[in-house]
């Protein structure tokens, strides 16, 4: 496909575990380590079968996780995932304690934060979410006469965003790490919620008479969203 496909060829490494557990568990470290939990006493042949047995599902959760971008280190002149542009990351020896975007799109950072590691992010991440969670959230919901009753930011790594009882609206902040577009078909999407609880053809016949192009920002999410850096 193309050159970000995952170095397949190097072998997969096996660590068993032995506990006090009445089940086999298969679990992924990483691309390359596959992580085997069994009771104890296990004899070897039903590990065997097991991974025979899932074999599709472990080279395809594999392919996965060998594609997923990797959690920046902070580290001088490294590229940032900013609304799907990586962003020039501009390490100051002294300065603020929060992460600042330079005019010319750098995302700035003082050396002391950086050294935090990647989760000083999520506060950057945080601010960029709900600033646009609100712009698309202001424009929709009057123009289409949907009353919401608050918007939380949180940290969900699956859900990008849900609609509650009482029309609470939640969005994860690693939506900042996707396109605006995407970011704006997630806010309709949450907001046409509030005519039809439900996934039923009129949702989305309705979400679609909202935002017409709303399929460009859902397919970005289904081709990217399992690849974004896990912070
Ligand atoms: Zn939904």
């Amino acid at each position: 496909m193309s050159s970000s496909e995952p170095e397949l060829s190097i072998p997969l490494d096996y660590k068993i575990l032995y506990s006090k557990r009445k089940t086999i568990e298969l679990r992924f470290e990483n691309a390359n380590t596959l992580l085997i939990k069994a009771p104890k006493n296990t004899n070897p042949q039903s590990i065997a079968n097991i991974l025979s047995r899932k074999a599709d599902w472990i080279s395809k959760t594999r392919l996965k996780l060998s594609q997923r971008w990797p959690v920046p280190k902070m580290a001088a002149d490294e590229r940032i995932l900013l609304l799907d542009e990586w962003r020039e990351l501009e390490i100051n020896p002294v300065g603020h304690k929060k992460i600042s975007l330079s005019e010319s799109g750098k995302i700035v950072i003082s050396k002391d934060l950086a050294m935090q590691g990647a989760q000083v992010l999520i506060p950057f991440y945080r601010q960029i979410t709900h600033h646009w969670v609100h712009h698309f959230a202001d424009l929709y919901s009057s123009k289409w006469q949907l009353t919401y009753k608050s918007i939380r930011i949180n940290s969900a790594k699956t859900r990008w965003g849900s609609c509650g009882a009482n029309n609470t609206l939640n969005f994860s902040w690693r939506l900042a790490m996707t396109p605006l577009l995407s970011i704006e078909y997630v806010v309709a999407h949450e907001l046409a919620h509030i005519k039809h609880h439900n996934h039923s053809k009129a949702f989305w016949q309705f979400l679609e008479q909202m935002m017409p192009h709303y399929k460009q920002g859902q397919t970005w999410l289904k081709e990217n969203g399992n690849k974004l850096p896990q912070i």
